[in-house]
Order: C-alpha cells, then sequence, then structure tokens
C-alpha cells in the first residue's frame, strides 16, 4: 500500500521514484538523493540530504553575487534557485570558503544572505550574469 502524498524530498515534493538500489529519485528537482525521503506522517527521513550532485559552490556564490554583489543586500536562498534547500547547502559550503555570509535577521526564519567581498572576482566572470 503506498501513500503518494506522504514521501517528499527535502525540498517539499511528492513526485519521488523509489530506486531500486536504494534512494530516490525526485522529479521535480529533477535530481536523485541517495537518502530516505521526508515521511510526512512520522517526520523521520532525512531533510536536509543534498542531491547526490549538488549545486556546486562556486555556482551558488555567483549566483549569490549576481544578486546582492557589494551591496548590504541580502536574498534567502528560493530568490536565486527553485530549489531552495539545496542552494541553501551550497551557500553554507560558500561561506566556509568565504565568499558568503549568513545574515542574522530576529524577523525570518529563513536565513538570510549575502556575498562578501571576496566573491567579487566571479563578477568579472566573463560576463556571467549579464545576460541572466
Ligand atoms: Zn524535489
Amino acid at each position: 500500500m503506498s501513500d503518494p502524498w506522504r514521501y517528499r524530498c527535502p525540498e517539499g515534493h511528492t513526485s519521488i521514484v523509489r530506486r531500486a538500489h536504494g534512494g530516490y529519485r525526485c522529479q521535480s528537482c529533477d535530481a536523485e538523493y541517495d537518502a530516505d525521503p521526508v515521511d510526512a506522517k512520522s517526520g523521520r527521513g532525512d531533510s536536509d540530504a543534498e542531491p547526490v550532485t549538488p549545486i556546486p559552490t562556486m555556482t551558488a556564490a555567483s549566483r549569490l553575487w549576481d544578486a546582492t554583489g557589494d551591496t548590504p543586500k541580502t536574498i534567502h536562498a528560493r530568490d536565486i534557485s527553485p530549489v531552495p534547500v539545496a542552494m541553501a547547502a551550497a551557500l553554507k559550503r560558500a561561506a566556509e570558503r568565504g565568499l558568503a555570509e549568513r545574515v542574522e535577521t530576529s524577523t525570518s526564519r529563513a536565513d538570510r544572505w549575502r556575498a562578501t567581498e571576496k566573491a567579487a572576482f566571479l563578477g568579472a566572470d566573463a560576463g556571467s550574469g549579464v545576460e541572466a
């Protein structure tokens, strides 16, 4: 018996397909996960799981720079990605490399982010973000 609404990827999508060898594929994310899906009924599962092919750290840092540049502006991961949980994980890695920083706010549960000056070189990167 299956409850199609019950199991979700970390982004909250329910269009997941179990893989025979463990883990699952989310058709909405278009990504595979090695973890257990989140069970909406019991609360079990890995809600912090990253896709098997995670968002590259530099891609996250570059998108963040495009969005905030060298300004006090901050954004949520969802502002720069349709898969905000995966993006937040990538932004955390960018922060460990000094390219991004998490901004504490008391009003919002979701983390806000901005690029650091160290990420400025990403803006000069062959017009990245100019067309987007
Ligand atoms: Zn998904």
